[in-house]
């Protein structure tokens, strides 16, 4: 492989810009915010009425584990603040999608400067006669 290392990997500038800004992303999380209003199912309850006044806002914080949904009760206060945690996982997103865009792109021409491998296969010759190992 070293010989191949003369090949200039450098990376562009607008690469560097989305290294620096994947760099500037804190703490982050998947999932989805929910902001619900529910009944309560008591009789007699506003929630009950017509047009019922239902009970809320509740925050939840849902997401995926091992493929089941996991739902989380949140505050106002908790949801604001995972609102820009989940916020900051899209931008990551984002931005290492274009970074594997690119990446594709300049590392296929990277590829295509050193020689293809030969169309030919190579025979099997050696059947029954193998190299002897060590
Ligand atoms: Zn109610």
């Amino acid at each position: 492989m070293s010989r191949y290392i003369s090949i200039k990997t450098d990376l562009p500038q607008n690469y560097q810009q989305l290294q620096r800004a994947l760099g500037r992303v804190g703490y982050f999380r998947r999932g989805t915010l929910l902001k619900r209003f529910m009944p309560c199912g008591k009789p007699g309850c506003a929630c009950q009425a017509s047009p019922p006044r239902l009970h809320g806002p509740y925050y939840q914080w849902t997401r995926k584990v091992e493929g089941k949904t996991v739902t989380v009760r949140l505050t106002r206060e908790q949801a604001d603040l995972l609102a820009v945690w989940i916020d900051a996982g899209r931008e990551m997103d984002r931005i290492i999608a274009q970074m594997e865009q690119m990446s594709l792109r300049a590392t296929d021409r990277l590829l295509k400067r050193l020689p293809s491998p030969t169309r030919k296969t190579p025979t099997t010759r050696t059947r029954g006669k193998r190299a002897s190992p060590g």
